[in-house]
């Protein structure tokens, strides 16, 4: 009972969402990157100059909203893991919530992006609740402004143009330096500073395991590769490690 029990670091990209239903937006390849009048709605500078940009954003926002996505077998396999009682922290660069949705405990869930269930005002960094801000859209206000300083809101993303929150930036380092476990599920690992996780844990001495449909430039450093749709190759993968650690 006294043998210390691995710390497991998941980082998950779009790869684990996409079948939930949710297209790749954001990465490389991804939807917003092809389609620049997409692209147009999560980056700062257009947001924040161009009340036409918000307005369009803030509609897209309500009808993505309506068709919410459900999690997927892969995101339950995560919730199995942290229950078998193995010390358990995911990294996502997705903005779905899909983690917590499917029971994950939300303090071991850090987003590397933020999230859509909360809006945040430019001026004043006020939070607030992103339902509230769709449903003052839904009636009539087109584009919702802060209610403590009348600035411009956006949802809590870490849109094209913005950095990366530092101090979510470092827990994320603290983790990776402390696993013992890494595995990236579902990331192209191709955008930095978020593929330089596998590196730090790498050099850490954590074992690397890269979950991805498409070749990684972390593939030759992991100790496993693994290729096959993630909803049916994640649940097998946290059964091994349940069975190797317990
Ligand atoms: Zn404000």
């Amino acid at each position: 009972m006294n043998q210390k029990r691995p710390l497991i670091a998941v980082l998950t990209g779009a790869g684990i969402s996409t079948d939930s239903g949710i297209p790749d937006y954001r990465g490389p390849q991804g939807l917003w990157r092809k389609d620049p009048s997409a692209e147009e709605l999560v980056t700062i500078g257009p947001y924040r100059d161009d009340s036409t940009v918000r307005e369009r954003a803030w509609r897209m926002r309500l009808e993505t909203a309506e068709q919410a996505a459900e999690p997927n077998a892969g995101h339950r396999a995560l919730v199995d893991l942290e229950r078998s009682g193995l010390p358990l922290r995911v990294l996502t660069q997705n903005i779905d919530g899909l983690h917590q949705r499917a029971g994950l405990t939300a303090r071991k869930v850090l987003e590397l992006h933020g999230n859509v269930r909360e809006t945040q005002c430019l001026s004043c960094r006020a939070v607030g609740s992103m339902p509230q801000a769709l449903a003052r859209v839904e009636a009539g206000e087109p584009d919702p402004d802060c209610r403590e300083c009348g600035g411009i809101l956006k949802p809590r993303i870490v849109m094209f143009g913005e950095n990366l929150d530092q101090e979510v930036l470092g827990q994320a380092d603290a983790i990776a330096k402390a696993c013992d476990i890494f595995v990236a599920v579902g990331t192209s690992l191709q955008v930095y500073p978020v593929a330089a996780l596998p590196q730090i844990a790498v050099e850490g001495g954590a074992r690397l395991i890269v979950m991805n449909g498409e070749p990684t430039p972390f593939d030759e450093a992991a100790a496993e590769v693994i290729r096959g749709p993630i909803s049916r190759a994640l649940p097998e993968l946290v059964r091994r490690l349940v069975t190797e650690g317990a």
